[in-house]
């Protein structure tokens, strides 16, 4: 079990500077529990004045307070004291999630790009909250609850020894058969159980959120039966461990329960026998009763303990959870001060492959795009031209060769450089939910508003601006007020306008444009094109007919390099794609014709 107990000290690394508080709540806690149990004995010594009354004695009142108040006083103590203990450990406990929490983010800072399309946002938001969430109970209440449960055990059994060993003995080896049960039926697959029992909580929860989030394209298609089919088995298996975990815990449970409670029964029977050998059977009477008293108390006790483990396992699936987090291995990034000597994109011999692909999605591809000048990728989907964008920003590290930036590989400039350096216009882009100003603002902190307006203004937004009610300090995604693609792309085109970047990578930008918006899109990118090394991905081949340079790609591989003029004549694999396109246009047009 020594996975067991790593997970917890890898949890108290977070503690920090409060780990000795944790530490002080914990012995605070095992005092207050020393206090908590006299009341007990308190009672006992009640119980002993009040046989004396039967005994023929007369009732001595002054000592029956006596015993009242030092119960009353000692567990008043006990409580102060447990409550100073809590208090020390909820500071540990919320600096630990704090700590947590502040350990994944900026750990996820330093990821590339590319981790978080195969781990959405919102997935590793909620992995993060509730899971450090799920430490703070444990380090607040269960561990000093259960040094002050160890304490308990541990002065009742000197206590059950210490009255009448042939009483106390019995109860004990009962006790510690229960225990026995109890590690028997469970423990060995409680920790698997768990892992699973959290991982199908977590896929449960993720296709819940993918259901109700794709909602539209269900009712759209008709999918509602597939779509639902996915979220439906999750919820099976979540029933499934569920159930399998809480029926792993069964036996061991009940049997638990069924010996320790049954301290009765052999309680009775140890009395009688060793009451009828007794000689004084008034002290025997009276240590028979600190066990009627005590018993229970030590069940209680006992069963918390048990139960305690079960948080144990749960704080330290969640510390693996987020471990898992921050043992993926960041994006190593230098900063040597090095500036690119000028504006050019080389790419040498580079060959990637996604994780866990068995292909390369490019393999071996090299072309130099000039400072200036506009290099066209094209080929069928699938070819590989938007790993090649994606590469360049650095969303992932090419597995072999390099690309270089003005002579430096883009792994040796400093983060601040390279994003300088690269601007990006995607397909769908997206806005944060602030205003038109603050978005396009994004792409340069410190413009001023008039450099913001003339941003505007060249990404053809004016017209968006005029129809929202608040101007370009509407709030996009509140009140109703919605940009269809074409707009978001517009506004897009203005932050990168106004970014400013030497290099502009530009993927597929016009492809979900309708036809009024890919007029005025393309003013736009004109603008935002002027005087830039432009790599542009374009569905349309028209678009970049004239760029100095054409890439054509086909399975990953850099097949024909060119200009137009000289791909066509070569009538390879650009000049395919330049007729399937052209007759593309023609069937569009002829049905738009066969429409009217
Ligand atoms: P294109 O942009 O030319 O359509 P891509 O560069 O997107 O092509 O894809 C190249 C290859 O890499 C394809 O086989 C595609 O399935 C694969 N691929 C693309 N994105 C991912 C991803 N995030 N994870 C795994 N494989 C991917
Ligand atoms: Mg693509």
């Amino acid at each position: 079990m020594k996975k067991k107990k790593d997970g917890i000290s890898r949890l108290l690394e977070f503690t920090g500077k409060y780990r000795n508080l944790l530490g002080l709540s914990r012995v605070l806690s095992g005092i207050s529990a020393v206090f908590i149990l006299m009341p007990f004995i308190c009672v006992y010594f009640a119980s002993k004045e009040l046989i004396n009354t039967f005994m023929g004695n007369a009732l001595n009142t002054q000592k029956l307070l006596q015993w009242g108040l030092c119960a009353f006083a000692s567990e008043f103590i006990g409580l102060a004291i447990y409550f100073v203990a809590l208090l020390c450990s909820h500071i540990v406990a919320f600096h630990t999630e704090k700590n947590l929490k502040m350990a994944a983010l900026t750990h996820l800072v330093k990821m590339p790009l590319g981790y978080f399309e195969k781990k959405p946002s919102g997935k590793l938001r909620k992995i993060i909250d509730e899971n450090s969430a799920q430490t703070e109970s444990y380090i607040a209440h269960q561990m000093p609850d259960l040094v002050g449960a160890q304490v308990t055990i541990i002065v009742a059994v000197i206590l059950m020894v210490l009255f009448d060993w042939k009483l106390g003995i019995p109860l004990l080896v009962l006790v510690f058969l229960g225990f026995g049960i109890q590690m028997t039926f469970m423990g060995k697959d409680t920790l698997t159980f768990m892992k699973t029992y959290q991982d199908k909580l977590e896929d449960m929860n993720h296709e819940a959120v993918e259901y109700v989030r794709g909602i539209s394209v269900v009712k759209v298609f008709g999918q509602s039966v597939h779509s639902f089919k996915k979220f439906r088995e999750a919820i099976e298996a979540y029933k499934k461990y569920a159930f399998a975990y809480t029926m792993s815990c069964k036996k061991g449970m009940v049997g638990f329960n069924t010996v320790v409670n049954a301290s009765f029964v052999i309680l009775v029977p140890a009395a009688l026998l060793v009451g009828a050998t007794s000689e004084d059977l008034r002290e025997f009477i009276e240590n028979f009763l600190f066990y009627v008293i005590f018993t229970p108390a030590t069940a209680v006790m006992l069963n918390k303990i048990m139960y305690m483990s079960d948080y144990k396992f749960r704080a330290q699936e969640a510390m693996e959870r987020i471990d898992v987090i921050l043992q993926n291995e960041p994006q190593m990034v230098k900063d040597y001060g090095w500036k690119p000597i000028n504006h050019d994109v080389e790419f040498k011999n580079v060959s990637f492959a996604y994780e866990g692909a068995e292909e390369m999605a490019v393999s071996n591809v090299s072309f130099r795009a000039k400072e200036g000048t506009m290099t066209a990728i094209v080929g069928h989907s699938g070819s590989g031209k938007s790993t090649i964008a994606s590469l360049i920003p650095r969303f992932y590290d090419v597995k072999d060769g390099s690309i270089e930036i003005g002579g430096i590989d883009v792994k040796d400039l400093s983060q601040e450089e390279l994003i300088n350096q690269v601007s990006f216009v995607f397909q769908n882009p997206k806005l944060f939910k602030e205003s038109l100003f603050d978005n396009i603002k994004a792409g340069k902190t410190t413009a001023t508003r008039e450099e913001i307006l003339e941003a505007a203004h060249l990404a053809q937004c004016d017209d968006i601006i005029a129809k929202l009610p608040d101007g370009i300090d509407t709030i996009v995604g509140q009140k109703g007020v919605y940009l269809s693609g074409g707009e978001v792309q517009r506004i897009a085109i203005a932050r990168a306008l106004l970014k400013d970047a030497p290099i502009l990578v530009l993927d597929e930008a016009t492809a979900y444009a309708d036809p009024e918006n890919e007029h005025q899109i393309g003013i736009a990118l004109k603008n935002l094109m002027k005087g830039k090394t432009i790599i542009m991905i374009a569905h349309r081949l028209s678009t970049i007919k004239n760029a100095e340079q054409i890439i054509v790609m086909k399975q990953g591989k850099l097949v024909e390099r060119g200009n137009h003029n000289d791909l066509v004549m070569k009538q390879g694999d650009y000049y395919k794609l330049w007729t399937e396109y052209n007759q593309s246009i023609q069937w569009n047009i002829g049905k738009e014709v066969a429409e009217c």
